[in-house]
């Protein structure tokens, strides 16, 4: 007999999609932070965000009647029409991630609005709403994620160690903090302080505290634009080049996402530098008009379209190469030597 699912049915299956591990969770709440202007954003897991997930921002919070629209699937602020969809401006815009995580786990939101005299506590545990009262609450928006996967063992048995989902956890955070200079991140693992950034806009303060002194004593910097795209950021020499592709950073209007053409331009401008098998170091971000990429392409919004490949790979791979060239061509003379 075919019948319709039932909505709670339905959003354990989208879970699925979009909510693959715990660094999942902290990529759409984090995300979520950023889309409502916040400029500090702490982030504190525990057993790898397994058990326990808490992102605190600053942003603009959500009012008391939209807390619990704000959990139901496809529901957003982010589109309003359609064509919203070909110029998307946010990180979000799918309106899945809240219901997405709230279907697999236990959630705890604490938000209040700027203006609002009191914030909302509202809980929700495996999509069913368990509370929702009036708190006192600073401005900004508290979610806890706690006992991920509780109810769907199934997807649970599949997850790594804790310290394996923690590092994988680090690493997101890290590309979140570099591609978003502006805004000050602050990572706690088992409580102990993972990274702090100050949101001072210093890319290169990041890198630093990140990956340390040699690779930024190491950096080039790449500045070029067209009149449809900017890129912006830093390339290490191709002496600091790496065995692996997992320094490959670059950033799509600040979303960290895969792309088999700027990878291949970025590797093709190292070429006759690096040594086959190695790869460079890059933190670069793309500025791109909306309008000319898609990224509603994938549920994780992992990957992304170009409107224009060809003139994307070409732009890329010859500010690259003119960044590696204007040190490289120029021979560092030691005397004596
Ligand atoms: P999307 O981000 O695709 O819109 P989500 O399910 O992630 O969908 O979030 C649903 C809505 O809840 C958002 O569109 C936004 O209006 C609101 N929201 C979620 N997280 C926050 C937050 N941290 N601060 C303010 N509003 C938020
Ligand atoms: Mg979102």
């Amino acid at each position: 007999m075919i019948k319709l699912l039932d909505q709670y049915t339905i959003d354990k299956i989208a879970a699925g999609e979009v909510i693959e591990r715990p660094g999942s969770v902290i990529k759409e709440l984090v995300e979520n932070s950023i889309d409502a202007g916040a400029t500090a954003i702490t982030i504190e897991i525990k057993e790898g965000g397994m058990s326990f997930i808490r992102i605190t921002d600053n942003g603009c919070g959500i009012s008391k009647e939209e807390v619990p629209v704000a959990f139901l699937r496809h529901a957003t602020s982010k589109l309003q029409t359609a064509d919203d969809l070909l110029k998307i401006a946010s990180l979000g815009f799918r309106g899945e991630a809240l219901s997405s995580i709230a279907a697999v786990a236990q959630v705890e939101l604490i938000t209040k609005q700027e203006d609002a005299l009191t914030g909302t506590r509202y809980q929700i545990h495996g999509g069913k709403e368990i509370s929702n009262e009036e708190i006192g609450a600073p401005l900004g928006t508290t979610i806890v994620v706690r006992n991920l996967f509780y109810n769907t063992p199934a997807r649970k048995k599949f997850m790594k160690a804790p310290a394996t989902e923690g590092s994988y956890i680090y690493d997101l955070v890290c590309r979140m903090a570099m591609s978003h200079p502006d805004v000050s991140f602050k990572f706690i693992m088992n409580g102990t302080d993972k990274l702090f950034t100050s949101g001072n806009g210093r890319l290169k303060e990041i890198i630093y505290h990140i990956y340390g002194r040699d690779i930024t004593n190491n950096l080039l910097e790449i500045h070029a634009a067209n009149d449809q795209v900017k890129i912006t950021g830093y390339l290490a020499k191709p002496s600091i080049s790496r065995g692996n592709r997992s320094f490959e950073d670059y950033y799509v209007n600040q979303r960290y996402i895969k792309s088999n053409i700027l990878t291949k331009a970025i590797e093709d401008a190292y070429r006759t530098f690096v040594m086959v098998h190695k790869f460079p170091f890059t933190v670069i971000n793309f500025e791109i008009d909306p309008s000319l990429i898609d990224v509603n392409i994938h549920p994780a919004k992992r990957e992304l379209k170009f409107i224009n490949e060809p003139d994307m790979y070409d732009f890329t791979y010859i500010s690259v190469r003119k960044a590696l060239l204007f040190k490289e061509l120029i021979p560092t003379v030691t005397p004596g030597k």
